[in-house]
């Protein structure tokens, strides 16, 4: 690992301040992603930011439309937050899911969103409940916010503060999760909100999108078995070393299944 500065503002505008003068420099939040990049030397940033001691960025607070969730809201508070189970009861379960123990105590909703890891759990939800990603300097939707493969809308100086959830009138996520990081082989988070059904899948292949496919079946009847058989291509699909195509193909209609019997129960 590469020697490098080590800051920690007190304030947002001071974070966003060093990351415009400091060349090279990375914000660093849980570091459950960057911290291993860091040891793998696949990044060396000359200095880190870290974003951890920032005030007022790890709330959890309830809107008249949903939730906002400061970016600095480990999965774990989510997981267990009593407003997010109430408003949101699956984005709960869906932070509950993530990794193991440590990496919910560390890792944090706005580094997730921002890692943008083609096989992360939020950036799902994130699609799917039409949320709004807030930065230092705009709200972004999420519709814009995810550009493929470790690739998101942030400019370079540019922080996510938080996020915004509209609450969905229903919502289910389910996953088939790989056996050693927990990360989903395939992902599908389906909700019904006041803009009509949204499903996003993540998992698949270089990053989250979502299925019209499954979004057309449901809105007609939202029901597991509307697409317990639809079948896509497995052409827009990813294989790896964890699954070939076919296999997560048949996995995303599996995993849609049980998302809206998710949402339903
Ligand atoms: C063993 C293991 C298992 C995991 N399993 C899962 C899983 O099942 N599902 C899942 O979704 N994820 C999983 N993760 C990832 C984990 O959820 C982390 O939360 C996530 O990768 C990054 O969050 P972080 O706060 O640790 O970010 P960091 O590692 O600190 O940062 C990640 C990236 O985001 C940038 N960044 C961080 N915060 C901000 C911000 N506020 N604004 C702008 N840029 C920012 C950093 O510069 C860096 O590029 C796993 C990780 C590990 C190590």
């Amino acid at each position: 690992m590469r020697d490098f500065a080590y800051h920690q503002p007190a304030t947002v505008p001071d974070a966003v301040a060093l990351l415009g003068s400091v060349s090279e420099s990375r914000p660093i939040a849980g570091g459950m992603t960057l911290l291993p990049t860091l040891k793998n030397r696949l990044a060396s940033p000359s200095a880190l930011i870290d974003l951890a001691g920032l005030p007022g960025l790890q709330s959890i607070e309830e809107r008249s439309f949903g939730l906002a969730i400061g970016a600095l809201a480990r999965h774990a508070d989510v997981a267990r937050s009593r407003l997010v189970a109430t408003r949101i009861p699956a984005l709960a379960r869906l932070a509950g899911s993530i990794g193991d123990p440590a990496v919910r105590h560390r890792g944090t909703i706005g580094g997730s969103l921002a890692n943008n890891d083609p096989a992360a759990d939020y950036p799902a939800a994130a699609l799917a409940l039409g949320a709004r990603i807030v930065t230092n300097r705009r709200e972004i939707p999420a519709d814009d916010f995810f550009l493929g493969l470790f690739e998101t809308a942030l400019g370079p100086d540019e922080l996510i503060t938080g996020v915004v959830f509209p609450a969905p009138k229903r919502a289910g996520y389910a996953k088939l999760r790989n056996p050693a990081s927990r990360y989903a082989v395939v992902g599908v988070f389906v909700a019904e909100t006041a803009n009509g059904i949204r499903v996003a899948m993540t998992g698949a292949g270089n990053g989250v999108v979502r299925v019209p496919e499954f979004e057309q079946a449901l809105a007609t009847s939202f029901a597991p078995e509307a697409v317990a058989h639809l079948r896509l291509a497995p052409d827009d699909f990813a294989s790896d070393m964890h699954a070939e195509a076919a296999y997560r193909a048949h996995l995303a209609s599996v995993m849609a299944a049980r998302a809206v019997a998710d949402a339903l129960a």
